[in-house]
């Protein structure tokens, strides 16, 4: 079979390459599950990977398949599943509690402390630009036929579960907290998923982006499910405050940390901050008024949180949002589907779409490998 790989460490080596098909036999006790893979999505982490910036293969290969956003069909499960049947639509988890961390053993590996981690497409395991996998059944998430078109969208989704989930548990502190407005911080695929997400929970939801939003398709899909698009070169998320009030959420995913120190003097009394973004370069910032930020946080009890990854149950209320949306809003997900590339094979379109975002304003760029 044909999968897309990279030389980890090594630039700009993106390559196809030709595989064993695996079998359910490869996974132990029967749980085994083939999967026919439908569609990968393909975003910054394949861009870096492939930049060299972070991936390692898994042991035994000079190579690692990319892809961790999937959406595939099951082709034939082993003896001992009783929880999926031939035919049924799944997408997979990412990462695997392979650490020796506590939190891989009690199945909670998204808050695994160890250095070394196991994720699919990203670090020690192959991932699922392929045109099969394998996987145990525990890391199956059953989809509905509903949302099939777009379930491609739930791995990248499920990031953003795993925050909301986190920012309710810390806000059980308060006792009541009846969160009405947020902002979210950048409206890219993570930043519309954000608003759809806080959306669907009732949020009156205001998105920001560099780009001004008249003739700007991702301003156009935040109106377009009910939330306000302010332009940041316009409006800094500090000065909003005086239009809509302070927000009871913040949701932050541009990659711009500066942005942070102004999204802890939006925040309301009570309120909470979730940092989404991955930065790693060497950015500094200075005029940050800490004096008045550090006593916004004590005097009014706010709070920030870190997030990554996300477990088994973020994927699950992830299915419920993008079914809710469908239902609510038909067809706008969809949109959010802009670049398809047809085949494995046609790799290097995805990436020239990947290496020049600002070009073809891509929202989701996503391979179909096959037709669902
Ligand atoms: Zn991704």
């Amino acid at each position: 079979m044909k999968a897309v790989a990279v030389v980890p460490k090594k630039q700009n080596s993106v390559h196809l390459v030709e595989m064993e098909k695996p079998s359910v036999g490869d996974i132990k006790d029967g749980r085994g599950v083939l999967v026919e893979v439908l569609r990968v999505g393909a975003c910054g982490t394949d861009r870096e990977i492939n930049n060299a910036e972070y991936g390692v293969a898994p042991k035994g290969f000079d190579f690692l398949v990319l892809g961790h956003e999937n959406f595939g069909r099951v082709a034939e499960v082993g003896e001992n599943v009783t929880e999926l049947e031939t035919g049924n639509y799944v997408v997979a988890t990412v990462r695997r509690p392979r650490g020796k961390s506590i939190y891989d053993q009690i199945g909670e590996q998204d808050f695994t402390t160890d250095d070394k981690y196991y994720e699919r497409g990203i670090s020690r395991l192959h991932g699922y630009m392929a045109e099969y996998y394998v996987e145990d059944a525990d890391f199956l998430v059953r989809i509905p036929p509903a949302i099939a078109e777009i379930a491609v969208l739930l791995e990248p989704l499920s990031i953003i579960e795993k925050g909301l989930k986190q920012a309710s548990d810390i806000q059980e502190r308060l006792k009541i907290w009846h969160p009405k407005t947020a902002a979210v911080l950048g409206v890219g695929n993570v930043g519309l998923l954000t608003v759809m997400a806080l959306r669907m929970r009732g949020y009156r939801v205001h998105g920001f982006g560099r780009d001004a939003g008249k003739g700007y398709l991702n301003a156009e899909l935040c109106e377009a499910i009910g939330a306000i698009y302010d332009s940041t070169a316009e409006t800094t998320i500090e000065q909003s405050t005086e239009k809509y009030g302070q927000y009871d959420l913040v949701f932050e995913c541009t990659g711009y940390s500066p942005i942070v120190f102004d999204a802890m003097q939006a925040l309301n009394e009570n309120g909470i901050l979730i940092l989404a973004s991955v930065t790693g370069g060497d950015r500094k910032t200075d005029q940050v008024p800490s004096d008045k930020i550090n006593q916004m946080f004590v005097l009014g009890n706010r709070a920030m949180v870190g997030t990554v990854n996300a477990g088994r149950e973020h994927f699950e209320l992830g299915v419920k949002d993008l079914t809710l949306c469908e239902a609510m809003h038909p067809g706008w997900l969809g949109r959010m589907l802009t670049h398809k590339i047809s085949g494995l094979e046609n790799f290097a379109e995805a990436f020239e779409i990947l290496n020049n975002s600002g070009k073809f304003k891509a929202i989701k760029t996503y391979f179909e490998v096959s037709k669902i």
